[in-house]
């Protein structure tokens, strides 16, 4: 045990500046900087060079590591990794891309519990799946702009009297629809939101299932780091899996009102019918005169054309996150999800003994976000 301590504690020494993947963490305010920054953003502090790797950091994962107090020091990239190979697992068998995007945030917390020095592809793979996922565009059905759901194509026939009737054309359905009366569309704000509930709760009982506990804002970890998150690390994963915005989703994207998400619209000319334009001729058939068309110039016998307002997108920009996706920052901590503690003014110590308040970490978590860094949804 003595031993272990030891090693702990050196380790947590060569950590106390973190250099991660392109960013680093404050000794002094723990904020997020550029790796090549100077001072930092949050509190102005000379940020020291970035040392080599020292020799004494183990050059693999040994394992989840505590502090002295009790609290976790480095989580075992082994976990993090099976967070990684369950979203896998999940979006080859299933497709669920709602719960594998879950899943990949949560990697992406735990991650950040791991020790940066230890090089890996986890965030590479993280992103590549993530992609994957992004592809999964969520769509549903919408009655055809064009034929209004009849998926038909009509012939007007005015008869001997002046009176107008239409008869179907066989063997020409309506040209966007091909005859089924509803096309795809880019699902709507409303009805992702409706798809979120139960894939949320699919996401609760996966995890529950794998022994994971709740950490807060919907970051899942392994039981036995249950009480076991220092402030800032609670802060951490919090903000690695902080909800998106809540109009979009974090998709960015608005629906688009012109269009309803389709990316077309039915075609202006008046004439058109399903891409064709009437012309008239004095032609009988039988007893009634027959109205001949041709071929839409405006839309190109398509009988719909490009969205103007979503230049054919199927979505506009997001009105409320102006497309970022995110909600904005808490105002109280700036987006860092935690605050300096006020009784050791960050220090970590009271007198020779560790801070009751943050128990040494001398961060104690927002009120204001509860951790997550984002402002009220
Ligand atoms: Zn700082
Ligand atoms: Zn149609
Ligand atoms: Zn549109
Ligand atoms: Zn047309
Ligand atoms: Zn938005
Ligand atoms: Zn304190
Ligand atoms: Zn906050």
């Amino acid at each position: 045990m003595r031993r272990r301590y030891c090693a702990a504690f050196c380790t947590m020494l060569a950590a106390c500046v973190v250099y991660a993947q392109g960013i680093f963490l404050c000794p002094k305010c723990g904020y997020e900087n550029e790796r090549t920054a100077l001072t930092c953003t949050h509190c102005q502090a000379t940020i020291p060079a970035p040392k080599q790797q020292p020799e004494k950091k183990p050059a693999s994962d040994s394992g989840t590591t505590f502090q002295k107090s009790g609290k976790l020091m480095f989580l075992s990239g082994a976990v993090a990794e099976k967070e990684i190979e369950q979203a896998r697992k999940l979006m080859s068998e299933t497709n669920d891309a709602d719960v594998v995007r879950m899943l990949l945030r949560n990697a992406k917390a735990l991650d950040l519990l791991t020790d940066p020095a230890i090089e890996n592809q986890r965030l590479k793979t993280i992103q590549a799946l993530k992609k994957q996922c992004d592809a999964v565009v969520p769509t549903s059905l919408i009655k055809c702009p064009v034929c209004d759901g009849s998926g038909k194509t009509m012939m007007k026939v005015v008869n001997m009297k002046g009176e107008i009737s239409f008869i179907e054309v066989a063997g020409r359905p309506c040209p966007k629809c091909l005859g089924k009366g509803e096309v795809s569309r880019r699902a709507p704000a409303d009805e992702r939101k409706a798809r979120q509930g139960p894939a949320l709760k699919r996401f609760k009982e996966l995890q529950e299932g794998r022994k994971y506990i709740d950490a807060g804002s919907g970051a899942w970890i392994p039981a036995e780091l249950d009480q076991k998150l220092t402030a800032r690390q609670t802060a951490l994963v919090r903000r690695a899996v902080a909800s998106d915005c809540p109009l979009c989703l974090g998709s960015g994207l608005g629906d688009c009102s012109m269009c309803s998400g389709v990316g077309q619209v039915k075609c202006p000319h008046p004439k058109c019918h399903r891409g064709m334009v009437e012309v008239f001729t004095d032609k009988l058939i039988v007893d009634a005169k027959i109205v001949r068309t041709e071929n839409c110039k405006v839309c190109d016998t398509k009988g719909a054309v490009s969205c103007r307002q979503c230049e054919g997108k199927g979505a506009t920009v997001c009105s409320k996150c102006g497309g970022t996706g995110d909600r904005t920052d808490c105002t109280k901590c700036g987006g860092r999800g935690v605050v300096s503690c006020k009784k050791c003014g960050g220090s970590g110590s009271a007198g020779e003994a560790v801070c009751p308040d943050c128990a040494g970490d001398g961060n104690i978590l927002c009120t204001g976000c509860n951790g997550d860094g984002k402002a009220a949804k």
